[in-house]
């Protein structure tokens, strides 16, 4: 018998209104790890409700005092590491060494943001007129939800429930369907390190229903969405009716630029583990790789040799290089972009089927397109999935259009020896970050994390940034 999870409202777990639930599945085995329960409307006007008490309390400890939960949240989270990443490669199929790195990323952003609890700097400045003392301050927000996805199952999460707590907010959290345990595992923590109850609620269940519930809910305050374009979109639109600050880090379509005087191995080992880590799900994945034309075959010849290397099967063994994609659906899609892919014209170098390494599950194999052009659909639109498209260029001004004929604008990298070429990419790429001989994916926590152009509209995650997203300034004039 599976275990059934409940809702998480008011410090406890309780039954939803709907008598729904949904089975959360191992992607490697298709066995179910549990069944999680479908919120209802009306569970959603209780999270709201038992966090605006939360709120109330919340926002009532000093910000240093809040830390202290935090720092023993970020005490068990390490204590509790390697048990939450195991049931992470269970829930979502990215290998052990990928779900360690996840868990740490959540272990970090908990002690960078306890850290701002005691820098929640605001500012002073002249004035005009005399025996008047001008200054800001940071004030929370309020009710804050969070809606984040699958793939980074719980440094997401905590990449926004860590700010907003230490700026002082109360949180409705609607976690991805498709990885609600590890985001429950989280929130139990919390309150095992002395969150007062209410301050956190989840709210399980499918994004058409309970994500909307959320996103229209006329006393939330604001909006952390990570996830695709299209649903960033009308979260957008949704919020401009009851005016909630949005934040949106939505989906890429990252480019990797490798120059003719680029240390070879180092980018062929960038290019290999952007495009095919976490079997290309993420969102500063590489998708495409603009490669100077001097080094075009050497260049495929040894990534090909590389990419076929790759051992494609359950992330628990250790001798797995990538796991399973998420679910059926994605893996119907990546199949239709490769058929799209072919269709245009491009050519299948390596991969572009269903692999079956003797396990149920959703497996794709690492596949490569190369003679893609820029206005391709394989070049224009995020797959999520292990396709890398791979483009050929003459010069790096070349290089710098194809990298930014792009509707996203999240990660980018360039590979190459010569100073003058990696700065001029810096300037001229854009994107939220630029990576110099590095791959797209790995950011740390501080510095600011988010994207231009369709993958987002500017409020950046982590970094000093970070409380600014949750956060509102006031405008403080003092006669005297
Ligand atoms: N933090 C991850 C990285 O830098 C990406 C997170 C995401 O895919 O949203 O690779």
């Amino acid at each position: 018998m599976v275990q059934e999870y409940k809702l998480f409202i008011e410090g406890k777990f309780s039954d939803s209104s709907t008598g729904e639930a949904f089975e959360d599945i191992n992607p490697t085995t298709l066995e179910s790890l549990a069944t999680v329960q479908v919120a209802g409307i009306g569970d959603v006007d209780r999270a709201v409700e038992a966090a605006e008490a939360g709120f109330l309390i919340w926002s009532e400890i000093p910000a240093p005092r809040r830390a202290e939960v935090l720092l023993k949240a970020a005490r068990i989270l390490r204590e509790r590491k390697e048990e939450l990443a195991v049931l992470m490669t269970k829930e979502m199929g990215k290998v052990l060494p990928e779900t360690r790195g996840d868990v740490q990323e959540a272990i970090d952003i908990t002690y960078y943001a306890a850290g701002e609890g005691r820098r929640l700097f605001g500012e002073t400045t002249t004035s005009e007129l005399k025996e008047k003392f001008c200054m800001t301050m940071l004030r929370p927000i309020g009710v804050v939800a969070l809606i984040t996805p699958w793939n980074f199952p719980i440094a997401i999460p905590a990449w926004k429930i860590m700010p907003a707590l230490i700026a002082g907010n109360a949180i409705v959290f609607k976690p991805a369907s498709d990885t609600p345990l590890l985001a429950l595992k989280l929130v139990e923590i919390l309150v095992e390190a002395g969150l007062p109850p209410q301050v956190i609620n989840v709210v399980t269940g499918p994004g058409g229903t309970v994500g909307k519930a959320v996103v229209q809910h006329p006393r939330i305050r604001a909006i952390s969405f990570t996830g695709s374009l299209d649903t960033g979109k009308w979260i957008m639109e949704e919020c401009a009716k009851t005016m909630k600050r949005v934040s949106l880090e939505l989906g890429g379509k990252n480019p990797v630029i490798v120059m003719d005087d680029a240390d070879i191995e180092l980018a062929l080992e960038g290019v290999l583990w952007g495009a095919f880590g976490t079997t290309g799900q993420r969102c500063t994945a590489t998708s495409r790789l603009i490669l100077h034309e001097k080094i075009k075959e050497e260049f495929i010849k040894r990534l090909l040799a590389k990419a076929k290397a790759l051992r494609v099967g359950d992330g628990l063994l250790p001798e797995t290089d990538i796991g399973p994609v998420i679910n059926k659906a994605q893996l119907e899609k990546i199949e239709r972009y490769v058929r799209i892919g072919k269709e245009e014209g491009a050519t299948l170098l390596l991969g572009g089927n269903r692999l079956d390494p003797g396990l149920p599950g959703y497996f794709f194999e690492p596949t490569i397109f190369t003679d893609v052009r820029p206005e391709m659909r394989i070049a224009q639109e995020e797959i999520f999935g292990p396709v890398l498209s791979i483009l050929t260029v003459s010069s790096l001004k070349e290089a710098i259009w194809a990298a930014n004929n792009s509707k996203y604008g999240l990660s980018s990298a360039i590979y190459t020896g010569n100073v003058g070429n990696a700065f001029k990419a810096i300037e001229k790429i854009d994107a939220g970050i630029t990576y110099v001989n590095a791959p797209t994916i790995g950011a740390e926590v501080h510095l600011p994390f988010g994207g231009v152009k369709g993958t987002g509209n500017g409020f950046r995650e982590a970094g000093t940034d970070a409380v600014r997203e949750f956060s509102e300034v006031k405008a403080v004039y003092i006669d005297y």
